[in-house]
């Protein structure tokens, strides 16, 4: 296998002295060096056929006992040296110091037609951030990671990508509802890949502890690799580039909410400089529609990450990088009014979202009244998120509204239980909703092709992963597969595969793993 090497991040900041894997407080160094733990039984599972011709790799290449070794963390390629990199960050709120690459261990950085692609495992061992824990990443977190971060990208929303998905042949203790059960499960690695891993805790850990040399190092590094083209003077270029980061986190933040994505843990560690999504772990799709649901129990009580919340959440954290970054910039103002812009710019795009979803493409005050009305009508029966807009696009001009309500009930759970009144309720909407339509001067056929690219029709529902989690625990990786294709396409129709296309099953609706997730992993 033949790698373009590159070496950015390790040849423009400063390494970690110590080269041991022990747990510590690392100062003054951006990374460590640290190589992966070598694995019993490395057994390639799936791999992105995409992403690897995306890289300029072959299906032979990647199938190879090369890519097993590399992958698995089994063999370090030739004149690479594997690192860790160091940063802090908050969490749930509250300052947590070092946290760091507790169990990812970068590869090196790949060059391919002019994209710059770094690699990293997840689950290749201790680094000298894991502090008490094990380094190490069980096979279902990797399964869902894997599947996920694939689905996200063609969903068409910024995210760091996973090549491969390795077993490792060790086993892995883990307590998954931290209630003092552990169990032994299998242990696995996925390859991420993204430009760059850089998290807005890599910057708050530099300045609480008072290292503008490093912050400004990183700073540069970041702008330099990464936003080449903002130029210009001190400190113009810092507010520049927070200006960037700010409009690519709001960005993302439409996607999430667009397609109905519960991250679960946005702590400023899991925010990417890029605008990326990262670090999936107790993430979830929301099915009923619920903006005070979080997938993630270690949030239950004060539900931080709750969907509903994640943008204000966002924003919260851009006030940390801001924070961070203050000190290179020294202009609380100029500060501010950036933060101002990411309310204000909020305020008229997430209704213009909602209102694409609806089928327009501009708003107006009657299908802001639309909108507005909707919201409690699709929590009074429970209303399937993703169902509910495909099932929308089917609306014709010359409809009756019964016939409408018929369409929607497609996506409402208990449907068994809607009563004469509920349909009352909804009527009105539908009507008014008709109105729009007939107002509207392109066919209907245009209108549906329109909302069939702003809604999805098949996301990675937690169900689908836990079933596919189950089958891998027992050896079976079709489902895998047959998840990874499906997902590939996530806006089309795909007949063959409508299987998919339905509620959250009643068995799901409780279980651990489909709408419960804990942080272990
Ligand atoms: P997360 O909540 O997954 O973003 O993780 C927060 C921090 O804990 C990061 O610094 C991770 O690297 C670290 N971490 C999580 N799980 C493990 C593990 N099994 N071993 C070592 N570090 C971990
Ligand atoms: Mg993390």
């Amino acid at each position: 296998m033949k790698f373009n090497i590159d070496h950015s991040f390790i040849k423009s900041l400063p390494a970690d002295v110590e080269t041991s894997s022990k747990s510590r407080q690392v100062e003054g160094a951006a990374f460590s060096y640290t190589n992966p733990l070598i694995p019993s039984y490395p057994n390639l599972i799936h791999y992105s056929d995409e992403l690897a011709t995306e890289c300029g790799f072959s299906q032979n290449e990647m199938q190879s006992e090369e890519a097993l070794e590399i992958f698995s963390g089994t063999k370090v390629y030739p004149n690479t040296q594997p690192y860790s990199m160091c940063y802090g960050g908050h969490q749930f709120g509250h300052w947590a110091g070092q946290l760091g690459d507790g169990r990812a261990i970068n590869l090196f950085e790949h060059l391919n037609a002019g994209k710059r692609y770094a690699f990293q495992l997840k689950g290749a061992g201790p680094t000298p951030y894991s502090r008490k824990a094990d380094g190490l990443a069980v096979l279902r977190s990797s399964i869902r990671e894997y599947l996920c971060s694939e689905a996200m990208y063609h969903l068409g929303i910024p995210t760091t990508r996973a090549l491969s998905l390795v077993t490792t042949g060790d086993l892995v203790w883990r307590d998954m509802m931290y209630d003092g059960h552990p169990i032994q499960e299998k242990g696995a690695i996925v390859c991420r890949v993204a430009p760059s891993f850089i998290r807005f805790g890599n910057f708050e850990l530099f300045t609480s502890r008072k290292d503008l040399q490093n912050l400004k190092r990183l700073a540069d590094y970041t702008i330099q690799y990464f936003y080449p083209h903002i130029t210009g003077d001190e400190p113009n270029k810092y507010l520049a580039l927070f200006q960037e980061i700010t409009d690519r986190t709001l960005n993302l933040m439409l996607d999430w909410q667009r397609v109905g994505f519960v991250h679960g843990v946005m702590n400023t560690d899991n925010m990417s400089i890029l605008g990326l999504t990262i670090d999936y772990g107790p993430y979830g799709w929301l099915e009923d529609y619920n903006p005070d649901w979080t997938p993630n129990t270690t949030d239950a009580e004060g539900k931080r990450y709750r969907f509903g919340n994640q943008p204000d959440i966002a924003f919260w954290n851009l006030i940390q990088l801001a924070n961070a970054l203050y000190p290179l910039i020294e202009n609380v103002h100029a500060l501010e009014e950036i933060l101002n812009g990411y309310q204000e710019e909020w305020g008229k795009l997430y209704p213009q979202l909602l209102a694409n979803k609806l089928g327009f493409k501009e708003n107006n005050p009657s299908i802001e009244n639309a909108i507005t009305e909707l919201e409690p009508l699709l929590k009074k029966v429970e209303t399937d998120y993703t169902i509910f807009y495909r099932q929308l696009a089917h609306v014709e001009k010359e409809m009756e509204p019964m016939e409408i309500f018929e369409l929607i009930s497609l996506a409402f759970y208990r449907s068994e239980t809607i009563t004469e009144s509920d349909k009352n309720s909804w009527l009105p909407w539908i009507q008014s909703y008709l109105k729009l339509v007939n107002q509207d001067t392109r066919r209907d056929a245009e209108r549906r092709e329109y909302m069939n690219t702003v809604n999805p029709k098949y996301v990675l529902r937690n169900y689908m992963a836990q079933l596919a989690i189950d089958a891998a625990e027992k050896g079976d990786y079709t489902l895998i597969d047959e998840l990874y294709r499906l997902l590939k396409k996530p806006y089309e129709e795909q007949p063959e595969m409508k299987k998919w296309y339905t509620k959250r099953p009643d068995w799901a609706r409780e279980k651990v793993g489909c709408s419960m997730l804990s942080c272990s992993s």
